[in-house]
C-alpha cells in the first residue's frame, strides 16, 4: 500500500487532545499516512494510550498530569488540565523529538490537536514542521476565529444579525458554537478551550480540517472567501467504509470503551432493511435530562425500532414504563461500535446529537440522519444536515424553550423514514455518500491533499 514518493521514511508524530472525537479522527489519520509509508507515533496521555490498538502505530504514553482519570471527569477544572498539559506535555514532547534524532527515523513534523496549541511552540523550539489539526468543520472554526480575533465581538448577541462569513452559509445565533453563544457565561473553560486553538494558528505550516471539497464551502460571488484557509483531508473514516485501500480497516483502534457487538448486530439481523432508528449523543452521552424524556416519550410515540446507546445514568431517568412498554422494538446499550451499526443494513435513520464525527459518519455511510443537537458545535451541524445537504432534519426547539417537544421528534423521524420527503433524502444521502467515498479515494481531493502534505516531508530529506 506504499504510495509515498519519498525514499527514506518521514516520520510524524501526531498529538490528538484525549477524548474519544479527537482519538477517532487523528488516530485515523495516522493509519492514512501509515499506509502511505510514513511512520506515524502517537504521543498520547497515560490514561489512553491503551486504547489504541493498531499495531502498525507506535503509540508513547506521555503524562498529563492526571494518569488515572479520564478528562473529562465531572467536577474536575478544565483550566487547570489545560495548564497541566502543556506543562508536562510540552517537556514530553521536547524529549521525544530530541530522543528521535539519534535514531534512523528522526521526527519530520508535529501534527497537534488544535486544542493543544502549545503543540507548535514545541514544534518550532525542535526545528520540525507542525500542523494544527482541527476536529471541528470548516465553518465552526472559521467562525470561532472570528470571535477569537474581535472581528465578532463576544459573547455573540441573540438579536444580531446572521454572521456572515464569505464563502461559507451565513449563521443565525442558534446555529453557533454555543460556548460563544447560549452557554457562554455557564461554560466559560469550554469556549476559552475553543477560541484559545486560534492566536498561534496562522504560523503553523498545516491547518488540517476533517472534511473534504465542496461539503461546506461555496463559490463567492464578490470577493475572495473568509473561510480559514484549511487543508481539507477528510472524511477521517475507517477505509474499509470509504475506499477500502486501507486493509482491514473496519474501526477506528481507539475506543475508550468496550462496544456492545455480538448482541447488537444479532438484534439488528432480525429487522427488515432501513426500519430501525440509531440513536446516539455521542462519547460523552450529554443530554439535558428534560430532553432526554421529549426523546424517550418521541420514540415511545413513533411505533419505530430504534437500538439506543444510553448511559446507566440516563436509564434511570426514562419516563415510567418506557422499558417495558417498548422492550418488544428496542435494543438499550451502553456503547457499540458506531460505523458498524450505522452500515448495517437495517439502519433507515440516525438520531443524534450532531458532534462532528457523528454528522460526518452518518454522511458518508449514507444513513439519514435528525439532528437533535445539545451544545458546542452540534447546533451548526444540524443545520448542515438539514439545510445545505438535505439529508435530514433538525429538529426544532419550542419558541423561548431550549427544547426539542417529543412531537417535533417524531414529526422528523416520520419526514425521514416514510413517504414523499423519505425518498428525497435518501437520494441526497447517496449524493453525499458517493461525494464523501471519492474524495478519499485515489486522486480525490482529499487523497491528493494527504498525499501533498507526505511530500512536503519527503522534501526535507
Ligand atoms: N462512538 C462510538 N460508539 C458509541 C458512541 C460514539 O464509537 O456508542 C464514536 C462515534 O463513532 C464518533 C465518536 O464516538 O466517532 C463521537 O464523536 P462526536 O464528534 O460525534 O461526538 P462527541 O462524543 O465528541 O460529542
Amino acid at each position: 500500500m506504499a504510495e509515498s514518493t519519498n525514499k527514506l521514511k518521514s516520520h510524524v508524530l501526531i498529538l490528538p487532545y484525549p477524548v474519544q472525537g479527537h482519538l477517532n479522527p487523528m488516530v485515523q489519520f495516522a493509519k492514512r499516512l501509515v499506509s502511505k509509508n510514513v511512520k506515524v507515533t502517537i504521543a498520547t496521555t497515560t490514561y489512553t494510550a491503551s486504547s489504541i490498538t493498531t499495531p502498525s502505530l507506535s503509540v508513547e504514553p506521555i503524562s498529563d498530569g492526571f494518569d488515572s482519570i479520564p478528562i473529562a471527569t465531572p467536577g474536575s477544572s478544565i483550566d487547570l488540565y489545560s495548564e497541566t498539559f502543556k506543562l508536562l506535555g510540552s517537556e514530553a514532547l521536547t524529549r521525544l523529538i530530541e530522543k528521535s534524532k539519534s535514531t534512523e527515523s528522526p521526527i519530520d513534523c508535529l501534527v497537534y490537536d488544535s486544542f493543544l496549541p502549545w503543540g507548535l511552540e514545541v514544534a518550532r523550539s525542535m526545528e520540525v514542521s507542525a500542523a494544527s489539526f482541527f476536529t471541528n468543520n470548516l465553518t465552526v472554526c472559521s467562525v470561532l476565529r472570528k470571535f477569537s480575533n474581535g472581528t465578532f465581538p463576544l459573547p455573540a448577541d441573540p438579536n444580531s444579525a446572521p454572521f456572515l462569513i464569505r464563502g461559507l452559509p451565513s449563521l443565525r445565533y442558534d446555529e453557533l458554537p454555543s460556548f460563544v453563544g447560549r452557554h457562554w457565561f455557564s461554560h466559560p473553560e469550554h469556549g476559552r478551550v475553543l477560541l484559545n486553538q486560534f492566536p498561534n494558528h496562522e504560523n503553523a505550516d498545516w491547518l488540517f480540517v476533517n472534511g473534504f471539497e465542496g461539503l461546506e464551502t461555496q463559490d463567492c460571488e464578490i470577493g475572495e472567501s473568509e473561510a480559514m484557509r484549511a487543508t481539507l483531508i477528510g472524511p477521517m473514516i475507517p477505509s474499509a467504509y470509504l475506499d477500502g485501500r486501507i486493509k482491514d480497516d473496519k474501526d477506528y483502534g481507539a475506543s475508550l470503551m468496550k462496544p456492545v457487538s455480538d448482541e447488537c448486530m444479532e438484534w439488528l439481523g432480525t429487522k427488515p432493511n432501513q426500519s430501525v432508528v440509531f440513536v446516539s449523543f455521542g462519547s460523552f452521552g450529554v443530554i439535558f435530562e428534560k430532553q432526554l424524556v421529549e426523546v424517550a416519550m418521541a420514540l415511545q410515540e413513533s411505533n419505530l425500532s430504534f437500538l439506543w446507546v444510553i448511559k446507566e445514568a440516563h436509564i434511570a431517568k426514562l419516563p415510567e414504563g418506557f422499558v417495558e412498554s417498548t422492550k418488544d422494538r428496542a435494543l438499550l446499550v451502553s456503547w457499540v461500535n458506531q460505523l458498524e451499526v450505522l452500515a448495517h443494513e437495517s439502519i433507515g435513520c440516525f438520531l443524534t446529537h450532531c458532534g462532528w464525527n457523528s454528522t460526518l459518519e452518518g454522511l458518508s455511510l449514507g444513513v439519514p440522519m435528525v439532528g437533535v443537537p445539545q451544545w458546542s458545535d452540534q447546533m451548526n451541524d444540524a443545520k448542515f444536515v438539514e439545510q445545505v445537504w438535505k439529508v435530514g432534519y433538525r429538529a426544532k426547539e419550542e419558541d423561548g424553550e431550549a427544547i426539542v417537544k417529543s412531537k417535533e421528534v417524531v414529526r422528523c423521524l416520520k419526514g425521514v423514514m416514510e413517504g414523499e420527503s423519505s425518498v428525497k433524502i435518501r437520494e441526497s444521502s447517496k449524493k453525499w455518500k458517493y461525494l464523501a467515498v471519492k474524495a478519499m479515494s485515489e486522486g480525490g481531493s482529499s487523497d491528493r491533499s494527504i498525499n501533498e502534505f507526505i511530500e512536503s516531508l519527503g522534501k526535507k530529506h
